[in-house]
């Protein structure tokens, strides 16, 4: 078996020990003589499954206990909808900030149902930076703020939440949750897709203050209605059931390790490792401002477009896959979510250094 280091944004690389830990128990999960994919969503061996990840979960993201966690399908991309239908019916005004694609998505998808103001955005540096938000900047009276937390495209992350006062905010997890200690309570409502950090994709986990299910607009779908979720313990309808399974052999795998922390503390280190390469590197530079960069995707260019080309190719006949950047970046982007050991960002900086030297 050889596998390569896998540097894509999502879907993105697992841990080895998960995929083998799924494999072992493929045929036979528990001694049910079933798969987790042929299981009832309605039987009791399920139940456990879907218990047990959602209590892993709550224990290692440290989740409040009016805050519910639901296990939904549709992607990020729905969550765009469902939080104004579900949270913008009181004054149906809200607030976005426009960091990157996903987050004018976000605001665009959300105009089609309330008055949704795009309060500060990044778009005249091509994302490069997170503009300063505070308080003073909202619309008296919203429903919520949106911000996306760590944009995924451009290698952005909040690395101090904006001071917005009692607003309740709501933001986009996607490719940062699991990696870092989140206080939930700053927040109203936080969603993240799986497939960039916490499993397949397949599945989004929405977790979400008791306080705003409930008020949905009338037109919204039932199934997109998150009290709809919140009272049938995510088992409406048939839920992503393999999915779900995987994220909880992921969240355990986490708490094995030490928890979300120790998680912390090694996305640290394996940053540093490239971030420091970039810095002192004449041929490589990071596109985003410093004391905004993101853990978990970073950006990077040469001055010639030529040279990206070459790097991309190269690196991928070395056993480096999915090095190259964004359409409205260029260049190259190395996703290194947690599941990303250290030997590969020290291998890819490595095989960096060694370009360099040859390209020069
Ligand atoms: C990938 C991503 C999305 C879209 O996710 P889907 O699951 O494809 O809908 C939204 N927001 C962010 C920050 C992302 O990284």
């Amino acid at each position: 078996m050889s596998r390569v280091y896998n540097f894509s944004a999502g879907p993105s690389m697992l841990p080895l020990d998960v995929l083998k830990k799924a494999q072992e128990e493929m045929l036979d999960m528990g001694g049910s003589g079933q798969s987790v994919m042929e299981m009832s969503h309605r039987s009791g061996e399920y139940q456990a499954i879907i218990d047990k990840a959602e209590a892993t979960f709550r224990e290692i993201m440290n989740i409040p206990d009016n805050y519910k966690v639901l296990f939904l399908q549709g992607g990020a991309s729905t969550q765009f909808a469902m939080v104004p239908m579900n949270l913008g019916n009181k004054s149906k005004v809200a607030d976005y900030v426009t960091t990157g694609q996903w987050a004018k998505k976000a605001l665009a998808e959300a105009k089609r149902y309330i008055t949704a103001n795009e309060i500060a955005s990044s778009a005249d540096k091509t994302f490069s930076y997170l503009p300063d938000v505070d308080k003073s900047m909202l619309t008296p009276g919203a429903d919520y703020v949106h911000i996306t937390y760590n944009n995924t495209i451009y290698g952005t992350h909040y690395n101090t939440l904006p001071d917005f006062g009692d607003a309740t905010i709501v933001t986009d997890m996607s490719s940062c949750i699991l990696s870092e200690e989140v206080d939930f309570n700053k927040f109203g409502l936080v969603y993240a897709g799986a497939q960039k950090n916490m499993g397949p994709a397949g599945v989004t986990v929405v977790v979400v203050r008791d306080d705003l299910i409930g008020n949905a607009m009338d037109i919204t779908p039932t199934m997109l209605n998150y009290e709809t979720h919140a009272k049938n313990g995510s088992m409406f309808n048939t839920p992503p059931t393999y999915a779900i399974y995987i994220c909880g052999l992921v969240y355990e795998w986490i708490k094995d390790m030490g928890g979300v922390k120790v998680m912390h503390e090694k996305n640290v280190e394996k940053a540093k490792i490239l971030y420091d390469f970039l810095d002192n590197s004449k041929m490589f530079r990071g596109t985003v401002v410093p004391k905004d960069r993101s853990l978990m995707n970073v950006p990077f260019v040469t001055d010639s477009d030529e040279l990206n080309a070459k790097f991309v190719s190269e690196s991928k006949a070395q056993g480096f896959v999915n090095l190259k950047g964004h359409r409205t970046v260029g260049g190259m982007r190395a996703s290194i979510y947690n599941a990303m050991p250290i030997e590969g960002v020290k291998a890819l900086v490595d095989f960096m250094t060694k370009f360099e030297k040859e390209n020069s």
